[in-house]
């Protein structure tokens, strides 16, 4: 109030003098910050969320250090640490070789549904990194045009839908690819591939067989064997994966998915990329979140909803791969998942793994029972039980309690769940009034 009294001006107030002015400007970048963080501008415009913290906070610490240079020693640390967090960051994914493979519709958009697209990569880093359960930060950009790559500012995290354990040291699809230079890698669409404009290849030109699959245990499919020859075979892929002469591979390259629903701007330009033909930069950091130990439990109880299946799959997938293999240290030997989907469409964009599954436990070394129910809120009228599941419930919720009482394994459970708050809330509260441990991923900030 100094500079009011001295003229009665009241901008004097707040721009009196260098003093009054950066404490002002610095007061304004932090007013930014605290205005976008309501909970109605996160959910519905991330990236002004996004953009002006970045923004905001860049101004309030400069023009607070102008106002008050001891501010410095207040910012310093975090700065630092903003810094390392950064420079880790681009390291990961600038340097470490990404090279994406495909971007295919999983389940096309309907009237009904947004679509599901899935993106397969193959991440220089993965094997020697990657637990079940954690996601990666993806960012892609528009390739042609030198302004596009700002894009590579905007990153999504993502959970890995599946891995394929068992992939060799140096990239095996680069043959897929016009372009193969590693980060710059250009995503090509399937029609892109199929009227042959890059080199012919096959699955065996693709993934060499090693001397060590000479006599692979699981039935490898040839690529004339499998329907889908001519674009990419995760059937192949995953039986390669899952004989257990390759999981000894020191390998580090390893194959993963995202299964990503399109849900808002940057999502939707994904999936409609999947039918253009527009090469894309893909770039990939991570993986992140924590290790979840399940394998101390004696029953794994996964609760998704839609697209919040994700670090289900790759838990389960890991848990029936292993006891299949007969790893000891592993004791879940009863697996649930209690899945909500809106629509059975969305179902299909699993279907393969699911059938995966159900191959593996059946012919398990470890005893694994899997209890696989669906419910499908808004189709009242169906019927039939959708493939893959014991259990196909129509038209309503399920009871988070009911469910929770049908595992066979009372006192050692440990129970995943991603969806919605209130679904999360729901499982997390049963959870803890069972004394069991659990774990929730929130897919919305
Ligand atoms: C740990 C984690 C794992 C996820 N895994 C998957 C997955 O496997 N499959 C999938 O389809 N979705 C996943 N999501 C959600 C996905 O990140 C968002 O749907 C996506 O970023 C939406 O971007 P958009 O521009 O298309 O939509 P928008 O309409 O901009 O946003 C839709 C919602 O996503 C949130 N969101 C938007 N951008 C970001 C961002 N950069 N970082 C964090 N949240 C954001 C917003 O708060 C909003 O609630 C995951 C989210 C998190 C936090």
């Amino acid at each position: 109030m100094k500079g009011y009294w001295r003229y009665y001006v009241v901008a004097d107030a707040l721009f009196y003098d260098l003093e009054y002015t950066s404490g002002t400007i610095s007061m304004l970048g932090f007013l930014l910050l605290f205005v976008t963080s309501f909970s109605y501008i996160r959910r519905n415009f991330f990236e002004i969320f996004y953009y002006a913290h970045i923004i905001g906070i860049i101004v309030a610490i400069i023009f607070a250090c102008i106002h008050e240079v001891l501010c410095f020693v207040y910012f310093i640390p975090v700065v630092i640490l903003w810094v390392a967090d950064r420079a880790w960051r681009s390291y990961q994914s600038w340097y470490i070789p990404v090279v994406p493979i495909q971007i295919s519709p999983a389940v096309r958009k309907t009237e009904k549904q947004e679509g599901i697209v899935r993106v397969l990569f193959d991440h220089g880093k993965l094997a020697r990194q990657y637990h079940p359960g954690q996601y990666v930060f993806i960012a892609t950009a528009k390739k042609g045009k030198a302004w596009c790559k700002w894009q590579f500012a905007n990153w999504h995290p993502m959970t890995i839908s599946e891995v394929f354990r068992g992939t060799r040291g140096t990239s095996s699809f680069t043959a897929f690819s016009s372009n193969s230079s590693v980060i710059d890698e250009a995503i090509t669409p399937i029609e892109e591939k199929k009227m042959g404009t890059l080199e012919p290849t096959t699955h065996e030109a693709a993934l060499p067989v090693n001397a060590a699959d000479d006599k692979p245990e699981m039935p490898i499919p040839s690529a004339e064997e499998d329907d889908n020859a001519s674009t990419l075979n995760t059937v192949y892929l995953r039986r390669r994966g899952a004989a257990p002469s390759l999981s000894s591979t020191d390998s580090s390259n390893m194959v993963a998915s995202l299964h990503i629903k399109a849900l808002g701007g940057f999502t939707r330009d994904l999936l409609n990329h999947a039918d253009q033909n527009e090469p894309l930069y893909f770039k990939v950091d991570g993986p992140y979140g924590p290790r979840l130990e399940y394998q101390d439990y004696k029953a794994l109880s996964c609760f998704a909803a839609g697209i919040g299946i994700t670090p289900a799959m790759t838990l389960i997938k890991d848990c029936v791969e292993r006891r299949s293999a007969g790893v000891s240290t592993v004791i879940t030997h009863h697996i649930q998942l209690v899945w909500v989907v809106r629509y059975s469409d969305e179902v299909k964009a699993f279907a393969e793994q699911i059938d995966y599954w159900r191959e593996r436990a059946h012919a398990s070394l470890l005893p694994i029972t899997l209890d696989l129910t669906v419910y499908v809120t808004r189709e009242p009228l169906g019927e039939d039980n959708l493939p893959g599941f014991d259990k196909t419930v129509y038209g309503s919720r399920p009871k988070i309690a009911q469910c929770l009482d049908t595992i066979p394994e009372q006192k050692s459970v440990f129970v995943h769940t991603c969806g919605s708050d209130q679904f999360m809330t729901n499982v997390v509260n049963q959870a803890v009034s069972r004394k069991w441990d659990y774990h929730h991923e929130t897919f919305e900030f």
